[in-house]
């Protein structure tokens, strides 16, 4: 798959005060793409399409370049203290992308061009906490992967979070575009983690991302340039074939990853889950998933403020779980389990 080229520009007039937004100007110049101010982000209009779902497809192939102004960053716990705010929204269509309920009908992607003063105030933030550790989370809404070949502001986070004696940096990518920052100062600081799954599950539910070969490949570009590394599986998912997919999935991995690697190797595991309110969005964009969705074969889990799940069978769920562990016990036995939820 190529990188990410956007179709469609906008500007918001105060990001060409910045010198990331004076070389994004001239790059899409360069390259004739259409571009057009806008007064914020929030009032982004003139993204063609007659339907609703033609407008979605543009607004996920639409780049926004703008300026962060809320310097308080969110908070991102258990496995980070904050969010660190570089871009939100993302060009690829996973059927279930939590983005699709918290983004709404503004998918695109916006990267925020004010870089020093976010790095400054998370400097202020490590050094409130210092000497304890403070973790931020660079994808918290969107993959910043998929377009820092674009941006370079990941590799610049990076970089920042390299030279940060108490700062850790965290992110997760579905995009194998990852060469420039293999070159990144990243002085053990960041944990470089992909979002990986069986491949049928990779060809059916996420397209517009990488391919199940070109991530774990990128996986292994990773490994040897020293970064820590993880991986999230989500969603784990019961598929005809799933015991095979993800058999495949580890020998792959196993195959790929250099022996040092694997001492500090992450896993966060997720079986799939839906609520009601997510079904009706993914229904709605993708009509034709084949993403099975059957109230009537799940558990309903309550949660907070009625927002309850629809997750697996207790049976179905412990066994997933227990083929999942055994394959990465086997394949890893270093690794670091560090959710299964
Ligand atoms: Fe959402 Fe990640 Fe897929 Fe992008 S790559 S659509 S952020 S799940």
């Amino acid at each position: 798959m190529p990188a990410f080229e956007p179709d469609y520009v906008f500007f918001e007039p105060r990001a060409l005060e910045y010198p990331l937004g004076q070389e994004l100007m001239e790059r899409f110049k360069e390259q004739d793409v259409p571009i057009q101010m806008t007064t914020s982000h929030n009032q982004v209009r003139g993204i063609p399409g007659d339907t609703p779902t033609a407008a979605y497809r543009n607004a996920k192939r639409t780049f926004v370049v703008g300026v962060r102004k809320t310097l308080k960053f969110d908070t991102s716990k258990p496995s980070a203290e904050y969010a660190i705010p570089l871009a939100t929204g993302c060009m690829g269509h996973c059927h279930y992308c939590y983005l699709q309920t918290t983004l709404g009908a503004k998918p695109y992607v916006r990267t925020y061009v004010n870089l020093d003063d976010i790095f400054e105030q998370a400097k202020k933030y490590i050094d409130e906490r210092a000497p304890e550790l403070t973790r931020f989370e660079a994808a918290c809404t969107s993959d910043p992967v998929g377009f820092d070949h674009i941006t370079q502001s990941l590799y610049k986070a990076i970089e920042f979070m390299g030279q940060q004696k108490y700062g850790r940096l965290r992110f997760v990518t579905k995009y194998h575009h990852v060469d420039h920052l293999l070159q990144a100062q990243h002085n053990g600081h960041t944990r470089f983690r992909f979002s990986l799954n069986a491949d049928y599950v990779i060809k059916n539910f996420e397209p517009a991302t990488s391919s199940f070969q070109d991530r774990i490949t990128a996986a292994g570009k990773v490994a040897k340039a020293n970064y820590p590394l993880g991986f999230i599986l989500a969603p784990l998912i019961r598929f005809d074939g799933w015991k095979e997919g993800y058999t495949e999935l580890f020998e792959r991995l196993d195959k790929e990853l250099i022996a040092d690697a694997r001492k500090d190797l992450t896993f966060e595991l997720i079986m799939h889950r839906f609520t009601k309110t997510a079904k009706r969005v993914i229904l709605d964009r993708y009509p034709k998933t084949k993403l099975e969705m059957d109230e009537e074969q799940r558990k309903y889990k309550w949660g907070r403020y009625g927002r309850g799940k629809y997750v697996y069978q207790n049976d179905e769920a412990q066994e997933l779980r227990e083929y999942v562990q055994d394959l990465i016990k086997q394949a890893f036995p270093e690794a670091k389990i560090e959710y299964f939820t």
